[in-house]
This record gives structure tokens, sequence and C-alpha cells, in this order.
């Protein structure tokens, strides 16, 4: 296995990326993978804005109804 070489990843794999990256920061390789995947497919461009708008809203819906976690 080679770090350096940039493995293709899948709409599946980049879908993925995206809703994991809410939670924890991407390595600079997958930020690499997600970039070079969304550069050449225009449904995941999409799909990435609409998570981004849906994870938006989330956080207000949750921002509002929730009380913070402090445990
Ligand atoms: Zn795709």
């Amino acid at each position: 296995m080679s770090d350096n070489i940039t493995t293709p990843i899948t709409c599946r794999d980049t879908t993925w990326l995206v809703s994991s990256a809410r939670d924890q920061p991407l390595t600079p390789q997958q930020a690499r993978q997600l970039a070079a995947h969304l550069a050449g497919c225009a449904a995941c461009q999409v799909a990435s804005r609409q998570f981004a708008q849906l994870f938006a809203q989330l956080d207000t819906l949750l921002a509002r109804d929730a009380a913070p976690d402090d445990a």
C-alpha cells in the first residue's frame, strides 16, 4: 500500500466522507480523495451541497431543542 497515491473513491465513499467529516476532521489523504472525486462528479457536488444544507438545518434544530450535553 502506498500513501502517496490518491486512490479514486466511489460516490458512496464520498457520501461517507462528507458525513463523517462532521464528526472528525478528514485526514489529508481523505480530503484529497474527496476533492478529487468532487472535481469530476457533478452528482456528488450537488449531494455535498445538500448535505451541508441539511447539517446546517440540523444544527439549528438541535441548538434550539436540545440542552447542552455536559456529561
Ligand atoms: Zn460521485
